[in-house]
């Protein structure tokens, strides 16, 4: 059996970690620089990293802010290690086992912990942008460089979604497009920003735990809630320091008196009619397009949204607030003798709710989420009979982690999992240029269980056998609220 590497004679190292096949020249790297040819061995030039409890001198675990705090990678000794597949390098397609299949103890139980590296040809990113920005239609293109990357999804509550990536992209289109979308792939899971430009729409900047910034303003603030909710949740805060108050949404801009809301609290209406679709009572949809003004509208003057105000129902003196969701845009209005209104300095009881709503948003961030297959070839590198792998995971006797941190599994068929690359350590993605993502997986089972499953007893080894002949080992703090995937649970 070939160990994977190739020197015939010519100082040239085949490299077989993937179907490139590269031949690397001593000293070289080879196209992904994950693997370089080292004094005529194939080496791979990333450290293996581990994750570490450190606990205090009560045996308590040191939480992962406190003990990232100067922490320089040194292996500590004695500490609760687990191997993650960032480094383990790659068997692919897994026609041999997995890199490091690691023996370990829990509660005197024996488990085994499958690493790899996995390279992922399906595979996509998930974004979430916290922002009531309008930021493009859906389905419009994303493009990075020019060359599309993906689409704008389905907006969710209070946020902006898009979908980067797949399989379409990577490999279905021009070589540019594949290596570019890969490119941009790799750097939104390691934590780095990427500008993209969306069709008809915003140029936005976009990084895993910072703050999107959208034709180069920095979001801030997550809205509150859509217009009728920030009003469901302030009206009573409102009542008896105005007679009107409309919160701008481009969702759903809502008319206090006209809400049920304000008929609960027996409020008089006030005759203001604004633009749009009505919904339900108080509630109006498309009062203005979508941009870059009040509450995600393309309006900078809040008075372009009233059609009218109804001279039968209105009255002079009537004091009117019109807010938007995150509180950031906001004007006071009176209406004048001929039902004008006229723009008049916020009492303080009113400016206080304005600010609430501020204080109520939550930072407006990027969170990014790698989604992958790996429920293919995959599956080899653990089993000789792959479909068991994806029984043990469907019943959770097998636990998947990326780079330690915990995956959601998707129903249905397949090993199609999602995990937040913020909970992943700094760097744990690579590329091949086939292209496709690499990301590190770990299966964790019971010893027993893996050997059912048709697991490779004979590669089993203990983890300070794997350390000890590992060229490098980084070490990062384990993050406190991941489970400890060794513990799986007692069962009978
Ligand atoms: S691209 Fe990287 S993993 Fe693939 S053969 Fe070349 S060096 Fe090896």
């Amino acid at each position: 059996m070939s160990d994977g590497t190739e020197n015939k004679g010519d100082g040239l190292i085949r490299c077989d970690a993937c179907p490139v096949l590269c031949r690397i020249r001593e000293g070289r790297t080879g196209a992904c620089d994950r693997y370089a040819n080292r004094a005529g061995k194939l080496v791979r030039t990333d450290p293996m990293v581990v994750a570490q409890k450190v606990l205090d001198e009560n045996g308590e675990m040191v939480p992962f802010a406190t003990a990232a705090r100067g922490w320089d990678g040194s292996l500590i000794s004695q500490a609760p290690t687990f191997l993650t597949g960032i480094g383990a390098t790659t068997t692919y397609p897994d026609y041999k086992p997995a890199p490091f299949i690691v023996a370990s103890q829990q509660d005197g139980v024996d488990m085994v912990t499958v690493v790899s590296e996995g390279v992922f040809s399906y595979c996509g990113v998930k974004v979430k942008i916290d922002t009531d920005a309008y930021i493009g239609p859906e389905p419009a293109a994303i493009r990075v460089d020019g060359e599309q990357v993906g689409h704008v999804t389905t907006a969710e509550y209070g946020s902006q979604m898009l979908a980067i990536g797949g399989v379409r992209h990577l490999t279905g289109g021009s070589k540019k497009e594949g290596a570019v979308t890969c490119d941009a792939m790799l750097r939104l899971c390691n934590k780095e920003p990427v500008e993209m430009t969306i069709d008809g729409g915003a140029a936005v900047v976009v990084q895993a735990g910072r703050p999107p910034v959208i034709n180069g303003v920095k979001e801030e603030r997550m809205r509150v809630g859509c217009g009728s909710a920030t009003v469901g949740i302030f009206a009573p805060q409102w009542h008896g320091h105005v007679d009107e108050v409309i919160v701008v949404d481009d969702h759903i801009t809502a008319v206090l008196t006209e809400h049920q809301a304000g008929r609960f609290l027996d409020m008089p209406l006030a005759g203001v009619k604004v633009r749009g679709r009505r919904s339900t009572p108080g509630r109006y949809f498309q009062v203005a397009d979508h941009g870059a003004g009040w509450g995600g509208t393309d309006v900078s003057d809040p008075l372009d949204i009233i059609e009218k105000i109804d001279p039968k129902t209105a009255w002079a003196g009537q004091r009117m607030l019109m807010v938007s969701t995150t509180g950031q845009d906001a004007a006071y209005f009176v209406l004048d003798e001929a039902l004008r209104p006229v723009e008049a300095e916020m009492p303080p009881e009113v400016r206080i709710v304005v600010d609430r709503i501020g204080e109520n948003c939550e930072p407006a961030l990027c969170s990014v989420l790698f989604m992958g297959g790996a429920g293919g070839s995959l599956r080899a590198g653990v089993t000789v009979n792959p479909v068991r792998l994806t029984r043990s995971v469907r019943r959770a006797l097998t636990r998947v982690t990326c780079g330690g941190a915990p995956v959601y599994v998707w129903p249905g068929g397949g090993i199609t999992l999602m995990v937040d690359v913020g909970e992943m350590p700094d760097r744990s993605f690579g590329y091949v240029p086939t292209p496709a993502l690499v990301a590190p997986i770990e299966f964790t089972v019971r010893r027993d269980d893996y050997l059912e499953l048709g697991g490779y007893a004979d590669r089993i080894r203990p983890l300070d056998a794997v350390l000890a002949n590992a060229a490098e080992v980084r070490s990062v703090p384990w993050h406190e609220h991941h489970p400890w995937p060794y513990d799986l649970g007692h069962r009978d």
